[in-house]
Parts: structure tokens; sequence; C-alpha cells
């Protein structure tokens, strides 16, 4: 058993899942989790809201560094797959190898099936990804510890963001010593946000934080933007105090009005105050239990919000409103660019939001000593640059906002890859073995790898988890290893259902 519990592989069942599944198996209660890292057992007393908050969310949170003075009490992540065990049903030849698998299908499954149904997304984004760089992020409890843990995440988050937000924007501040700084400002350029994470010196974490002074400079940065962007907002908070110079409820209800969602990672406690924050500002709210449901939690923000109706329709008044204010009659009409429109670019037709983006043209690489002045940086640049397509002037990258003319630059290529958002694959039908027959595929239709032949005993696991893992079985892994495509019919693997969902994005039978 032990090689589950040291290696920390993603793939593997996290410690979470193992133990709902223990409880619906065996429906006991929790043991007392042991204090991290340290070596004691945690009192009823408590050491601090931290331990507090962590025991009450049941979570295991230990790391193994005092195994001399605990040897009474098992650790909590033995004491979970032992749980589990009740849940879990042998094979033939008494191995758990089966069981194992389905954990992981379970959890692979889980992952696919969040972004199956067709919904608005807001695709033009505008984040700003907070981190705290308080005192609080020195501490050991994530491994290596929180601070090198959060840069290294938010470099990975960085690339993955614009990886599948082609046409998104990011910024990124800190907030250590009772202020806010700026990391990088909002821009479209990878390279120059992973650097700025890369240098560990220049952000060593001290003092206390500030919630409100690091919400009132991203919502400076971000509140002015029109209406066809998403505001979005990702606060991740090691500290269990703030030093604010006002009221932060009325930052929240600024932010609530002026429609920035803010999702909130807490590495500490779930907190009143930030749950608050993200329940006004209608963002997501979570406290990271281990070094894995971290990652999770801070990735949740990769894939572009859905734009509720309520969203929608703010937008759509909100440009009415202006468009009668600057008293436009051309409304309805492919009116291209009007002189009063500069504001916001959008346009009002028949019901639909349509927004303005150019194609900018590539100019041929300049070099040094032919710098021309760029409109962005309003400096001599060389290197690659574009002209915009409405008014002619110099960008130095795309995707972005033309700062002369509004326009939206953005490359097609941009576009294709953000598409996949709005028209997601649909979710595959894990198949039961009692609809396998002779006439089903032999094997994955994508990877051409056999399916298993079923075996005796595998009806009985067949139901039996998939109820525990999922609740419903349409959604839940399958025993047989086939998942269908709703539309062509054909049978994947889990790897290959994984890998088109996560991906791809088009499925390989559908195409
Ligand atoms: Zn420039
Ligand atoms: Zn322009
Ligand atoms: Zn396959
Ligand atoms: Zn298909």
């Amino acid at each position: 058993m032990d090689h589950f519990a040291d290696d920390s592989d993603d793939d593997l069942p996290t410690l979470e899942e193992s133990f709902q599944v223990a409880l619906g198996g065996g429906g006991r209660t929790l043991r007392p989790q042991r204090d991290k890292g340290k070596g004691k057992a945690v009192e009823p007393s408590g050491s601090g809201h931290k331990e507090a908050g962590r025991r009450a969310l049941g979570r295991p949170r230990d790391r193994g560094k005092g195994k001399v003075k605990a040897k009474a009490t098992s650790y909590s992540w033995e004491a979970n797959y032992k749980r589990s065990w009740d849940a879990v049903q042998e094979d033939e030849s008494g191995g758990l190898a089966g069981a194992v698998k389905s954990f992981l299908d379970a959890a692979k499954r889980r992952r696919t099936a969040a972004e199956a149904s067709p919904v608005q997304r807001g695709i033009i984004r505008h984040l700003v990804l907070i981190l705290d760089l308080s005192e609080a992020m020195t501490d050991k409890d994530l491994r290596p510890n929180r601070y090198d843990l959060t840069l290294q995440y938010a470099r990975e988050f960085v690339a993955e963001y614009f990886d599948q937000n082609p046409i998104g924007q990011l910024g990124i501040l800190a907030t250590r010593d009772g202020v806010a700084e700026k990391v990088v400002s909002m821009g479209g350029n990878t390279v120059e946000h992973v650097q700025a994470l890369a240098n560990k010196r220049k952000w060593e974490p001290r003092g206390e934080p500030s919630l409100q002074n690091a919400l009132e400079m991203a919502r400076s940065s971000i509140a002015h933007l029109p209406s066809s962007n998403s505001r979005e907002i990702l606060l991740i908070f090691g500290s269990l105090t703030t030093c604010d110079p006002g009221n932060i409820h009325d930052t929240i209800s600024a932010l609530a009005r002026d429609g920035v969602r803010v999702s909130v990672v807490s590495i500490a406690a779930e907190l009143k105050v930030l749950k608050d924050l993200s329940k006004h500002t209608h963002g997501r709210f979570g406290v990271a239990l281990n070094e894995g449901h971290f990652r999770d939690l801070i990735f949740e923000a990769v894939p572009p919000p859905e734009l509720e109706a309520s969203d929608a329709m703010d937008a759509r008044a909100m440009r009415k409103r202006r468009r009668t204010a600057t008293q436009l009659n051309n409304e309805g009409v492919d009116g291209g660019s009007n002189a009063e429109d500069e504001e916001d670019d959008d346009e009002f037709y028949d019901g639909t939001d349509l927004l303005s983006m150019g194609f900018p043209t590539l100019l041929p690489f300049i070099t040094a000593s032919k710098a021309t002045l760029c409109s962005c940086h309003s400096k001599f640049r060389s290197g690659p640059a574009f002209l915009c397509a409405r008014c002619g002037a110099k960008l130095c990258d795309v995707p972005t906002d033309c700062p002369v003319c509004g326009l939206t630059a953005v490359m097609s290529t941009h576009l294709a890859r953000s598409y996949h958002h709005l028209f997601p694959v649909s979710g595959y039908k894990a198949i039961r073995w009692a609809d396998v027959d002779a006439d089903s595929p032999p094997a994955c239709f994508s990877c051409n790898v056999s399916f298993p032949e079923r075996s005796k005993d595998d009806a009985d696991v067949d139901g039996h988890l998939q109820g525990q893992a999922q609740g419903s079985s349409a959604d839940g892994y399958a025993a047989s290893s086939r998942y269908r495509c709703p539309k062509c019919n054909n049978h994947f693997c889990i790897e290959c259902d994984t890998f088109v969902h996560d991906t791809l994005h088009v499925c390989p039978g559908c195409c």
C-alpha cells in the first residue's frame, strides 16, 4: 500500500475521492486528523483556527514528518485507504488492481464531464491574478513552501490560460507589506508573464497582505472595459488577516456593481470575508486541501466563465443605454465604425451582440537600426510588428485593443483556437456491460486498443461502483472501459475520452 501514499501523482485517486467512496460504503465518521508535518496529534482545543478549519473540512493534512512520535495513530491517508476497502471488491485473483483502476477512471471521467453542454461564454477575457505575498506564504504546509508552490502553479496557470484563451489578457498583482504591487500589467504576452513570475528574489514574501488595496488596484485596471469583455479576478490568499485602509465591504459592493467576478483560492482556511467576496461577485471559492487540490482550484479559472443570463441582459441593456445617449440612428444596420461609437465597439444587431474585430497586417521584421515608433508603448521598437486594420497604427503584439482606434486586433488563428469553448465536444456516455453485445466494436475507434473481455463477476462491480462513484451510470465510469460518442456512436477508451475532451476538442469519429 505504501506506493499509493508516496506517489503524489495526479493520476492517482486523491484522498478526497477515496474518502467519498469510503463514506458511501462504510458510512463511518472521520477520525480526528493529526496535525500535518509536526508529529503532534491535534488537541481538541485546536492550535489556531487554521487547524480548526482543516479539521472541520475533514481533510487529510498529514505530511509524514512525524513518523516517530505518532506510531500509535495511523496516518490519515492510511485510514482513508483502509476505509475505502469496505467499498472495494477484490477481483477473481484476489487483487485490487481492478478496484484502483475504477477510482482512476472515475476521477478522469469527472474531469471531462464538467465541460459538456454548449453555453454562452465570455471568450474575450480580462483576468487579474492577485498573489498574496505576505509572511503567511512562507508557511511550509504545502511543499516545498506556499510561496514556491504558488509561483510554480501561477507560471503553469499563465501558460495554460494563454493556450486556452488566445484572445484573453492577463495581469498579475501582488500584495505584501500592506500595499498592492504590480507584477505584470495587463497584456497577452506569455513570455513576459512567466519571466516576471520566475523572479523569486524580487517577490520574497513579507509583511501583511492588503486585500482591499489589491482588489481596488485590480478593479481600476478592468472596470473601464467594454461590456463584451469578461472582467475577472483570481485571488490566491494564504493569510488569515488583512491590513485594509477602509471598509472592505464597500470594495466588494463596488466590484459587484462593476460586474467583476472574483474567484478565491484560500490556502489557509475558509474566511468569511473571502467567501462573501466570491459569493457577491458570482465567483468561485475553494480552500486548498493539498498540493494537487490547490492546483486544481487554480486551474478551474482556465476555461472561460459561463455568461449568466443576467450578465448578457445587463450587457445589452448597458449598450442600449449608451446608444440612446449618443443618439445613434443607424441601429440594426451594418454601420461599421461611427465616430460616436468609439467608446464601445459592439454592434447591436437583431438581438445578437456583435463585436468588431480586425485582422492586423504583419510587417516585415524590423531591424534595430530601423526601429519605428509603436502606438502601444510609445517607444522606438524593432522586431515583429503589426499594423491596425482600421487606423494603421503600429502594434507590437496581438491580440490587443488598438490604443488609437480601440479596434480589437486578433489573428484568425486566435479565433479558431477560442472556438472550441463555444462548441464543446459532447460528453461520451459510459457503456454498461449489459449494453455490450457481439456487434460492439472490439477496439477503441481512435487508438485501436482492444477493449477488455467481459469476466464473470463484472456485472456486480459495474452497478456497485458506478452508483458510488458518480451517482448516475450515464456520467459515471464504465467497467466495460467503453465510452460512446452520442453523435457518431463510436466506442472510445477512457484515455481517448480524456484526450478528446481535454486536448483535441474534436471527436475523431464525428469529423
Ligand atoms: Zn509597443
Ligand atoms: Zn487602430
Ligand atoms: Zn482509445
Ligand atoms: Zn463522435
